[in-house]
């Protein structure tokens, strides 16, 4: 049986997520193939992944709609095909096309899998983990920080075939891209600083923005905080945001409310500094500070720069 990983890029580069998806795909009992839609150079970056034996390139004709891809898709999947694909905004809305036009199985949002046929996934924001077993065909998203990335290799072979026609479902008028900030991607950051409603305002927001920054950080910020117009949304983590796994995160005045920590599972050392001794924050806390994030602030900065940390 073959698993064909659908691979994203941005451009010439490959998602690095893709390295996390093979060592989830791999766990499957089959070889692991990449389909690449409209990249030939992220082919061959995906041909440089451990366990992979094969790389399609969907070449010339499919942008970047997803009607589009799963045509890419389903044009590939034969027989004994399980496909997987991580579990990205842009997947979503793919993969469950994928799905329902072949009549397979979905299984979404994996985090690990113990038996090839066998998926622990997340449910109720994360607050229980349910195993599922699904013996027949079926499309797979992966929560991708749950997996280490696969090493890499000698590059396996890469065949380059036309895509298939545009569906006509949909034509993309404009895209504009608004990452204009520098700041690592919240999935790929060592260190994520992450303010709540406890910030008040848009200026209490730029505080922990200023903490971030020096710290080289990725930005984050609680759905409360969002919601109040204190940050904007593509920091959101959570259940209905962002999953990451950091090495630490500062959660500055956020309860730690279960949608939120859904999203934070993953962190090796959480640190968190509210006013309130009772928050929930402090329950899942590596390194709790009852406090005023404004006074917390100023501190962890002189304190940083005296050590030459920043
Ligand atoms: C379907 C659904 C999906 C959701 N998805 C998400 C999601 O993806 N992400 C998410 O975050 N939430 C999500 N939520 C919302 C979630 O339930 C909480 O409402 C939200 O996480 C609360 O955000 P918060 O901790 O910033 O705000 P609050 O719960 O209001 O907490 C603010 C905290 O700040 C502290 N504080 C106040 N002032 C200071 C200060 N000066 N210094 C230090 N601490 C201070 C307070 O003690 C308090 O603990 C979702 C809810 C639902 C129903």
């Amino acid at each position: 049986m073959t698993v064909l990983v659908f691979a994203e890029c941005d451009g010439a580069v490959l998602d690095p997520a893709t390295a996390r998806v093979v060592t989830a795909a791999r766990a499957l009992d089959g070889e692991v193939h990449v389909l690449v839609v409209g990249s030939a150079a992220g082919g061959e970056q995906a041909a440089r992944i451990a366990g992979v034996a094969k790389v399609v390139v969907a070449a010339g004709g499919p942008g970047p709609l997803p009607a589009e891809a799963a045509a890419a898709l389903i044009a590939r999947v034969a027989g004994g095909s399980v496909v997987v694909a991580g579990a990205s905004a842009r997947a979503k809305a793919i993969l469950p096309r994928l799905a329902a036009a072949l009549g397979l199985a979905m299984v979404s949002e994996i985090v690990g899998v113990p038996a090839p046929d066998t998926f622990v996934r997340p449910i109720y924001a994360g607050s229980l983990l349910e195993t599922v077993h699904c013996p027949v065909r079926k499309v797979v998203t992966v929560r991708a920080v749950s997996f280490a990335p696969a090493g890499g290799q000698a590059p396996a072979p890469v065949e380059t075939v036309a895509a298939p026609p545009d569906p006509g479902l949909s034509h993309l008028v404009g895209a504009e891209v608004r990452r204009t900030t520098g700041r690592p991607d919240l999935a790929e950051a060592r260190i994520v600083v992450a303010a709540g409603r406890g910030v008040a305002s848009r200026e209490g927001f730029a505080r922990v923005e200023g903490l971030a920054d020096r710290l080289k950080a990725g930005l984050g910020a609680s759905r409360a905080a969002v919601d109040a117009g204190f940050a904007p949304n593509e920091c959101q983590i959570g259940q209905s945001g962002r999953t990451i796994a950091p090495e630490v995160y500062l959660a500055l005045g956020i309860s730690g409310a279960i949608q939120h920590v859904a999203g934070i599972r993953e962190a090796r050392f959480i640190a968190a500094v509210n006013t309130d001794a009772e928050a929930p924050i402090f329950r899942i806390a590596d390194l709790g500070l009852t406090g005023d994030l404004f006074a917390a602030i100023p501190a962890l900065e002189a304190e940083l720069k005296a050590r030459g940390v920043v």
